[in-house]
């Protein structure tokens, strides 16, 4: 299959290195230049439990460059860059190309159909972790998996067809009806756990260091799970409160990406997930207090860190 990854920081690395080796052909659209010029110069670095090794057979430039129109276009920026990244590459969609987001949060089904017809996307979650630990290095440890679906329920057959390459490149992935239970469910461990590592500037062990910490993340899981359920969705609290409490125990010093990203000035994903909950939360009439506390002191933080710039 012919695969364009929009957007090659750390999943879109990953993805696109293991779908490489497995004899795919596939292009890595960016705008880290330092990152290109690494991987055109030495191959992809990728560090996983399979071991180290670099990938050559793939090729990475910006999305300007890019003539050819890809049988599948994964979108990995971060949400806040879908709307740029897609506007860029536009011109390379054809009526035939599948467009699959794996992105976290909500309303990216909303922000790719501003492009691309309802009928070519395919949605889903990840539990694959990925860092881009320097230009043209990506890690990844442990296992996870993928589940996808199609937006219109006609295309089960393409969304088995892309699961059955992602398989072939042991992403482990599954079409499932249910994606949905398992989006929000990850929507609400990140909401919990990613706002409150930005807020306070702990590490997600750390959170467990005063009963504070979990009680909050457990509230903030209550409400979204409530919002997800409300909105028809099979979201299961229990589950969700069991992965955050694993997680509090484990990632003592995993730094959540919306930490990094407050750390290092940058906007977050925080309207994807806490703010797309917040605005779900207040149509379908739920409170959401600790949700949208932690909405607000993440905005004001970027806008301060926006201000100081
Ligand atoms: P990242 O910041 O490492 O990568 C995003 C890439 O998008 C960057 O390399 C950036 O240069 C590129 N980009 C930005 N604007 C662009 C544009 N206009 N055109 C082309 N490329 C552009 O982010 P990530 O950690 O890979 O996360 C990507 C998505 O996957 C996010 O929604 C994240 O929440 C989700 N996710 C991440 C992980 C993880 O472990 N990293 C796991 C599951 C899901």
């Amino acid at each position: 299959m012919n695969i364009a990854i929009l957007g090659a920081g750390a999943m879109g690395s990953l993805f696109g290195g293991l779908l490489a080796e497995a004899g795919q052909d596939v292009i890595l659209l960016d705008i880290n230049d330092a990152h290109l010029n690494a991987i055109r110069e030495h191959g992809l670095g990728v560090h996983t439990d399979s071991g180290d090794r670099r990938i050559r057979q793939l090729t990475a430039i910006r999305p300007e460059q890019a003539d050819k129109s890809p049988d599948l276009l994964i979108v990995f920026t971060k949400t806040l860059h879908t709307e740029a990244a897609l506007a860029g590459v536009r011109r390379l969609l054809s009526p035939e190309t599948l467009v699959l987001t794996l992105q976290n949060g909500l309303g990216n089904i909303e922000a790719v159909s501003r492009h691309v017809r309802q009928n070519r996307i395919l949605i889903g979650m990840t539990t694959w972790p990925a860092d881009l630990v320097g230009p043209g290095q990506v890690h990844s440890h442990g296992k996870g998996l993928v589940r996808i679906m199609p937006v219109e329920i006609q295309q089960q057959k393409a969304a088995a067809r892309v699961a059955e390459i992602l398989n072939l490149a042991g992403l482990r992935c599954e079409v499932d009806p249910q994606a949905w239970a398992a989006i929000w469910e990850k929507v609400a461990f990140n909401a919990a756990l990613n706002s409150l590592c930005a807020v306070t500037g702990c590490t997600v062990g750390q959170l467990n260091a005063i009963p504070d910490g979990p009680a909050l993340a457990r509230a903030v899981v209550a409400e979204v799970i409530a919002t997800a359920q409300s909105a028809g969705v099979n979201a299961d609290t229990a589950h969700c409160m069991a992965s955050v409490a694993d997680a509090l125990a484990k990632h003592k010093t995993h730094k959540p990406s919306m930490l990094q990203d407050v750390l290092a000035g940058r906007q977050t994903e925080i309207e994807s997930i806490n703010g797309e909950v917040v605005a779900r939360a207040h149509r379908a009439g739920i409170a959401v207090p600790h949700t949208e506390m932690l909405l607000g002191l993440v905005r004001l933080i970027q806008a301060r860190k926006a201000e100081d710039a």
